[in-house]
Order: C-alpha cells, then structure tokens, then sequence
C-alpha cells in the first residue's frame, strides 16, 4: 500500500494540513536552468532538433515517424527496436533473430505513426536525435552549461547552503496522524491520542487509495502493523528512531 501512511508526532504537532512538511523541501534555491538551452543541454541547433521531435506547435517540422535508416540503425546499435530485431522463446526469453534482420525506416516509421510502439522512448529520442545532429554536422553541447542544462547557482552562500541542507522529518510523540505520500509527504488528518481514533476519523473522512474509502477495522490493521501501510515510511513506529534531525530546527 502506498500513498498514505501512519506518523507518530506530538500531541499538539502544529504542521499544517494538506501542506508539504517543511523538513521534505530544500529551502534553498538549487542550480539554475540554463537560459540559453532552456535546459537540454545541447547547442541551438541540436535543441531544434530536439524540439521538432515531436514539434507540438507545428506538425509539419514533427519527425518522430520520419526517422532515416542510419537513424534505425543507431537505435538497432543500441539494443532498442527489439520488438523487431528478437523473438522471444519460453525458456530462452529475448534473443537476437538469426538471420541478423534490421527493420526498413518505412517499418518503423509506420508503427510509430500508429503509435505501435508505445512511442519512442526517452532513451530512443536521446539516441535519434544524437545520430540526426551529427549526421547534419551540428551535434554539440550548449556552450553555457556544457551539456548540465543548469547553472550552479551564483550565490556561493546560497550554493552552499542548498548543498548542505538536508531532509529531516517531524518531530516525534504520542499522537497519531495520517499522511499522504503522493507528495513528498503531507499531514492529512488532526493529531489523535490513540491509533483506534485515528482509524475512526479516517473511515469517515480519509481515502486509502483515490477515492477509495475503507473500513474502521482495515485503518486500524495497518496502523497496528497487521498490514502493510508503506511501511518504507513508517519510521516513526520503528524502536529507536528519532528522526533525521541533524539539521532539524532547535
Ligand atoms: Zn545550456
């Protein structure tokens, strides 16, 4: 189960409902997007490139379902195209065909126009657009950032303290409270003294799943243990754990 889970914190925990706990996110501002790539890394005209992949805006410039044969064939040199390029057998899985067969552009451009495979992955996309730029001599990386798509950031106080801030969770205590996971993680119901009220309240008023709801009972076996409710973040329920307080508020 995953998405909710159970922390012990104080009584009278103050953290706000619904809000990301402020121990999960880094205050401090990291490294820059790099203004000039926009992020990708690559030089003005591989990122054109990069951008007509799919090309959203204008259709015409979209050349994911255009792909050359030197371009199947980087791909094939990768160990992508497998769909084409191996068959699978029971006790053998995955294994290159014999007769060494490489898919035509056409083949492969028509099953992707069909949206047959899935759509070429981020992997695939990296390796088509590497092979299109340098077989049209322009493949290189952004000048600014060399290839990071960020930029350290310009402040060195600043720098240092993002690098060195580090994760802490909420204080521990008595009570009882479910969180959330789908965030980095966030309070979702009052505090309560038992794990039996908590379970009470979140019958009525908490989801397990989406929208699903469940009983009383069940909220109480996963609170207890007899359950699994991710357990990965029910550190709290752990003898001796005390939290990652290194750099916790004093
Ligand atoms: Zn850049």
């Amino acid at each position: 189960m995953g998405h909710r889970t159970l922390k012990r914190v104080p009584l009278d925990f103050q953290g706000p409902l619904n809000k990301v706990w402020e121990g999960y996110i880094n205050p401090y501002p990291g490294p820059l997007t790099c203004n000039l790539c926009d992020g990708s890394g690559y030089n003005t005209a591989t990122k054109q490139i990069a951008d007509d992949f799919y090309s959203f805006e204008d259709r015409s410039r979209a050349w994911h379902d255009k792909i050359t044969q030197d371009e199947v064939q980087a791909l094939v040199d990768k160990d992508h195209l497998m769909d084409f390029t191996h068959t699978w057998k029971q006790g053998e899985g995955l294994k290159r065909r014999e007769d060494g067969y490489i898919p035509t552009a056409e083949e492969v451009n028509a099953c992707q126009h069909r949206g047959g495979l899935g759509g070429h992955d981020t992997i695939s996309r990296f390796i088509l657009i590497e092979a299109r730029a340098k077989r049209l001599g322009v493949f290189g990386k952004c000048p600014v950032c060399n290839d990071e798509g960020t930029l350290p950031h310009p402040n060195e106080a600043i720098r240092k303290l993002h690098e060195e801030w580090m994760e802490y969770e909420p204080p521990t205590g008595a009570g009882y409270q479910l969180w959330e996971t789908c965030t980095e993680g966030s309070p979702v119901s009052p505090v309560f003294a038992s794990a039996e009220d908590l379970a009470y309240w979140c019958a009525e008023n908490a989801t397990i799943f989406a929208d699903e709801k469940t009983s009383r009972e069940n909220w109480l076996k996963m609170f207890v243990g007899e359950e699994d409710l991710d357990t990965g973040s029910l550190l709290a329920m752990q003898p001796g754990f005390i939290g990652a307080l290194a750099n916790a508020p004093k």
